[in-house]
C-alpha cells in the first residue's frame, strides 16, 4: 500500500451562526480523535463532549465532510447540506428528516459560543444515508469509513508461556493479505490494507515479547531477550482468520543457541489470495521480480536442502538419513543444493534461493513458506532416500498426494515429514485440514515438472523401479508453485552412498535438475500466451 498522499474532498464552508439568544454554556472536556479514512487519505475528526454527549462541530462536519449548515428561519430547523441534498434536523427534538424519512439523533443540536454542535451519530444516522461513496462508521474504535477502504478488523492477544509466546492475530476479513518481516529486534505483521480497525491489548513480558505496538498498516512485536525465532500458525480464511505468531526461546532445545541471531530464514507469509506487490520481503534480501506476462516464466527457483540441525522436529529427523559409511543426508542435501543454485543461475540466468543456507533446524512449513514470499516459480525439495534394506538404488521423484499413495510412497513421505496422518484402522482416511492445501491448485504443474525431471535424471543417473511417484508430503503441501520433491539416490545403499558424496556424481544430479528447470521453462514459453495461473487461494499452516 503506497503512502496516503492528498486529503478528502474539502466542499463548503459552514456558515457558522451566532448565538442570538442566551444559550447553555457547553462543559468543555478533553476531545475524542476519531479518525475517517477514504482511499486518498485520512483526516482526524475531533468530538466534543457536551454534558456527557459526544458532539461533534460544524466546523468539523465541514472541514472533513464537506457540510454546510446554516439556521433555516421558516422552519426554525438547522438545514444540513451533503453534496447538494438538504436534510433538516430539529434543534428542539433532535428529529431529523431525510429523503422522507425520519431519523432520531441522540440528543439535539446545541449552539455553542463557537457555533452548532451536533451529536457524534449524526454521522452515521444522517450523512451516512446520504453521503457517497458510502460511509461506514465504526464506534468501537473511533473510525469513519469513506467508500472503498480496506480497514481489517485486528484483535490482537498475548500469550505467554515459559518457553513460547503466541501473538494471536483474529482478522476480519480473514482473506486480508498479510506479510510478517523479521527486523532487528522486532517482527512486523504487516496487513495489505488502507489502515487497521485495530485491538490491542497493552501485552508484554520480560522475556519474548516486551510489547506489542500498532503502526499504520501493521502490529510491531517487540523482541524480549530470551527471543530465538519464531513461526506462523493459520487458520482458516473465512470469515476471520487466526493468525498467531510464535516467539520461540532461544534455549528451546535444537533451536538456536543463545545469543545468536533468529535464523536468517524467515517465517513470511504464504501464498496470498491476490497480489501483494507492495508487500516487502524480508530486509537484506533483493526484492522478489516484479510478475510479468513479458517476464521469463521462470525467475525464481526455491532449492530446499532437506533436514538440516541436530533435533528432529515435526517427525523428521534433524540430520536426516545415515548411510552405512557415515555420510549424513542433511550435509549432501546442502551441497548439493548449493551446486544446483549456482548451475541454475548461471546456466539458466534465473534466481536461485536456498530454504537453508547452513546446517540447521527448519520448519517444514517454513520452506514452503520461504518459497511462497519469495514469489518462487519452482520449488524443489532434495533429499536422499533410505531403506532397512541395502539393495534399493537409484532416484526417485515425487508429487503431492493426499490419497492414493502407495504403501511405499506413504514409507518415504513419513520419512521426510507427512502431512496427513492415516487414521487408526482406516485404510486410506485422512486427516487433512483445509487451509494447508495451497499446492493443490498446482498439481498438474507439478505433475508435469516431476516427469521432466525423470525424464533428465534418467538421461544421467540410475532410477529406482518406482521412479515417478505421488505421496503426501508436508513441504510441498503449502508450496504455492510447482513443487517436488526429489530423492536423489538411496544413502543406505554403500556404493550409491559413495556415489552420492561424489562430485562427478552430484553435477550429474544437478546437471539433470537444470535441464529439467530449462525444459520446463522452454514449455511454459512456448505455451500461447494467456493470463497467468491463478495465484493461490489456500494458505498453509504448520
Ligand atoms: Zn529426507
Amino acid at each position: 500500500m503506497g503512502a496516503l498522499v492528498g486529503g478528502l474532498a474539502i466542499g463548503a464552508v459552514a456558515v457558522r451562526m451566532r448565538a442570538q439568544a442566551p444559550a447553555p454554556q457547553p462543559t468543555t472536556s478533553p476531545q475524542t480523535l476519531w479518525t475517517v479514512i477514504a482511499a486518498d487519505g485520512r483526516r482526524p475528526l475531533a468530538s466534543t463532549p457536551v454534558n456527557g454527549r459526544e458532539m461533534v462541530s460544524a466546523d468539523e462536519l465541514a472541514r472533513v465532510f464537506g457540510v454546510e449548515l446554516r439556521e433555516d428561519p421558516l422552519t426554525k430547523g438547522l438545514a444540513v447540506t451533503i453534496q447538494g441534498k438538504t436534510i433538516v434536523i430539529s434543534p428542539t427534538t433532535g428529529l431529523a428528516s431525510v429523503g422522507g424519512r425520519v431519523v432520531t439523533l441522540s440528543t439535539p443540536p446545541v449552539r455553542g459560543d463557537r457555533g452548532w454542535l451536533l451529536p457524534m451519530d449524526v454521522v452515521d444516522r444522517v450523512l451516512a444515508l446520504v453521503y457517497q461513496p458510502r460511509l461506514e462508521v465504526r464506534p468501537a474504535t473511533h473510525l469513519v469509513l469513506i467508500g472503498d477502504v480496506r480497514v481489517p478488523r485486528v484483535q490482537v492477544r498475548l500469550e505467554n508461556q515459559p518457553r513460547i509466546a503466541r501473538v494471536h492475530f483474529d482478522v476480519t476479513p480473514g482473506a486480508t493479505p498479510h506479510a510478517i518481516v523479521s527486523e532487528p529486534g522486532r517482527l512486523i505483521v504487516r496487513f495489505e490494507a488502507t489502515a487497521l480497525d485495530l485491538e490491542l491489548a497493552p501485552a508484554g513480558s520480560p522475556d519474548l515479547v516486551l510489547a506489542l505496538r500498532g503502526l499504520p498498516n501493521a502490529v510491531a512485536i517487540d523482541e524480549g531477550p530470551r527471543y530465538g525465532t519464531y513461526r506462523v500458525i493459520e487458520g482458516p480464511e473465512a470469515p476471520t482468520r487466526r493468525l498467531t505468531v510464535e516467539l520461540l526461546a532461544a534455549d528451546t532445545p535444537g533451536l538456536t543457541a543463545p545469543g545468536q541471531p533468529a535464523p536468517t530464514t524467515p517465517v513470511p507469509a504464504p501464498g496470498q489470495p491476490q497480489p501483494a506487490p507492495s508487500l516487502p520481503g524480508a530486509p537484506g534480501q533483493p526484492p522478489p521480480p516484479t510478475p510479468s506476462l513479458e517476464g521469463p516464466s521462470i525467475q525464481t527457483v526455491v532449492i530446499d536442502p532437506g533436514h538440516g540441525g541436530e533435533i528432529d522436529v515435526e517427525g523428521v529427523r534433524g540430520p536426516g538419513a545415515k548411510g552405512p559409511g557415515g555420510s549424513l543426508e542433511k550435509h549432501l542435501t546442502l551441497t548439493i543444493a548449493r551446486l544446483l543454485k549456482s548451475s541454475l543461475e548461471a546456466r539458466l540466468g534465473v534466481r536461485a534461493l536456498l530454504t537453508r543456507e547452513d546446517d540447521r533446524t527448519v520448519y517444514l512449513d517454513e520452506r514452503a513458506a520461504f518459497a511462497n514470499n519469495n514469489k518462487a516459480d519452482l520449488f524443489i525439495s532434495l533429499h536422499l532416500n533410505a531403506s532397512v534394506s541395502p539393495k534399493p538404488t537409484g532416484a526417485e521423484v515425487f508429487f503431492l498426494s493426499l490419497d492414493g499413495y502407495s504403501p511405499e510412497a506413504r514409507r518415504v513421505a513419513q520419512m521426510e515429514g507427512a502431512v496427513v496422518q492415516t487414521a487408526t484402522g482406516g485404510d486410506r482416511q485422512i486427516e487433512m485440514m483445509l487451509w494447508e492445501m495451497a499446492q493443490l491448485q498446482h498439481l498438474e504443474q507439478s505433475a508435469i515438472v516431476a516427469g521432466l525431471v525423470e525424464q533428465t535424471l534418467r538421461d544421467k543417473v540410475k532410477m529406482s523401479p518406482r521412479a515417478i511417484q505421488q505421496a503426501p508430503f508436508r513441504v510441498l503441501v503449502g508450496a504455492n508453485m510447482p513443487a517436488v520433491l526429489v530423492e536423489l539416490g538411496f544413502i543406505s545403499n554403500p556404493d550409491e552412498e559413495k556415489l552420492l558424496g561424489s562430485h562427478a556424481y552430484q553435477a550429474r544430479l544437478v546437471d539433470a535438475l537444470v535441464d529439467a528447470v530449462g525444459r520446463y521453462r522452454a514449455q511454459l514459453e512456448a505455451r500461447p500466451k494467456a493470463a497467468p495461473a491463478a495465484p493461490a487461494a489456500a494458505p498453509r499452516t504448520p
